[in-house]
């Protein structure tokens, strides 16, 4: 069922050779060797850490509603747990693969990394559309793939969570369907679940919530004031809405604010709460508006701040010359291609990265796993009160590297990442 493998990837290739149709996995590995290289680390821990501990691939077999069988490909990639726990999200993804999921999974690893949490780096999903299945095939496919993935899986062993294609309810059908199979009820087997059965407070908002305060913290840095920084803001899902009103709220001007049909551009300030978020009523930013742009227009803005909360992969090669903002704070997971990142930073125009801005997400799901197996549920203060000294303690961690070893901040998140998980590998060893 295991397959343990190398990623398939030129790491020799250089940052100028390197185009936009990079993989995602080639993307991580790239930035793990570049890394590694600045600060010296171990070459025996970037082997290591090179090769996700164990890939699982399962065929999921399920009764369609009109009574036929289709058997679905499922994955979970475990990159590493020298920290803890395995930790991450599922997708329902026609598209996802092997690649994706092991590059996700490292991703995970650093994220948790640098947000001292401690869990190691996962992340899986079915090649299935989610707009294609009824309710109940999606609760069947969620019941079947957590049948096969079920030994490798637990509280205290891989804990998934929510991703694309999947929500709270596909949470709960998993944590019922592990549940039955070990015969007792085990909340903390996933985060992302409803209240009812020991979800948190504060974790739709997490994500959005710590990507507006590094947004915050990094103004600060920059000696900003809020109140005069303009902002544009791609995508106004559960994270783009959430930090753009959050920053609304602390006094800076959002002047556009996206989704897939347009820009809705007001360049005295939009009143972000009259916006309906994606959840609120999907696609409808641009409705009644008085100004709107085509939708790669946003990059183009002269603003002081852009947020890309969309989807990955959107400042490439082709666009960043068009960037004038003045800063990039990372919503989405890997908006920046690797071949756009190193422009980015030729240009100056500092880039605050996702494994930091938007892991108040993770965070979150470490406390309703502490929740969970304490039993005892926290207060939305409480957790968005740790959430925050969770989030300024990472921020003061990535800070004081950028400013010892002046590089990038996506560097400087790497190297907070990779020295504890190096230290840790230090402490453990290699055993048997
Ligand atoms: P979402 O589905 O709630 O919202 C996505 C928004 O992006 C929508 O407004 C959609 O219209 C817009 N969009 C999609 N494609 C676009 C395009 N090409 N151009 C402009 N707008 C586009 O999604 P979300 O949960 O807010 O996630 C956004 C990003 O943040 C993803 O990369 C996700 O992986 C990442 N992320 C999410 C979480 C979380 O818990 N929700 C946590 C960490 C990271």
């Amino acid at each position: 069922m295991s397959s343990n493998t190398t990623p398939q990837t030129d790491r020799t290739e250089s940052r100028d050779q390197s185009d936009d149709s990079e993989s995602a996995l080639q993307t991580v590995v790239d930035q793990l060797s570049e890394v590694a290289d600045e600060i010296d680390l171990d070459p025996n821990v970037v082997e290591r850490l090179s090769h996700p501990n164990s890939v699982y691939e399962v065929t999921v077999p399920i009764e369609r509603d009109d009574g036929s069988i289709e058997v679905f490909t499922g994955y979970r990639a475990q990159h590493d747990s020298v920290r803890g726990p395995y930790k991450g999200g599922l997708r329902y993804n026609p598209s996802i693969t092997r690649d994706e999921c092991v590059a996700l999974s490292m991703a995970m690893t650093w994220k948790c990394a640098v947000m001292d949490i401690p869990f190691g780096g996962a992340k899986g999903g079915v090649q299935a559309n989610p707009k294609e299945l009824s309710e109940r095939e999606h609760e069947r496919l969620t019941r079947r793939f957590t049948h096969e993935i079920g030994d490798i899986i637990g509280p205290m062993t891989d804990i998934p969570a929510p991703d694309m294609g999947t929500d709270a309810q596909t949470m709960a059908w998993i944590m019922d369907a592990y549940s039955t199979n070990v015969g007792e009820t085990k909340p903390g087997v996933v985060t992302g679940k409803p209240m009812s059965i020991g979800g948190s407070e504060g974790r739709e908002g997490a994500p959005g919530r710590s990507v507006a305060l590094i947004a915050r913290k990094a103004a600060e840095h920059y000696d900003w004031s809020l109140d005069d920084t303009t902002i544009a803001v791609q995508g106004f899902g559960s994270v783009g809405a959430k930090a753009a009103r959050l920053l609304d709220d602390w006094g800076a001007d959002i002047v556009a604010v996206s989704d897939v049909k347009g820009v809705r551009y007001e360049p005295d300030g939009i009143d972000t709460m009259a916006v309906p978020s994606f959840e609120e009523e999907p696609e409808a930013v641009t409705d009644d508006a008085d100004e709107v742009l085509a939708p790669e227009q946003l990059f183009e803005l002269d603003v002081d701040m852009l947020v890309p909360a969309a989807i990955g992969n959107v400042i490439t090669k082709q666009n960043v010359h068009d960037i004038t903002a003045d800063l990039i704070v990372e919503g989405a997971n890997g908006p920046t291609t690797h071949a756009a990142d190193a422009i980015l930073e030729e240009r100056d125009i500092p880039v605050l990265p996702d494994i930091l801005a938007n892991a108040g997400g993770v965070t979150v799901s470490y406390f309703e796993w502490l929740q969970d197996i304490n039993r005892r549920a926290w207060s939305s203060e409480r957790v968005n009160n740790e959430l925050d000294q969770e989030m300024h303690a990472a921020w003061d961690d990535v800070r004081t590297e950028f400013e010892q070893w002046s590089v990038s901040w996506r560097d400087a998140a790497y190297i907070v990442a990779l020295s504890r998980i190096g230290a840790a590998y230090d402490a453990r060893g290699l055993w048997p």
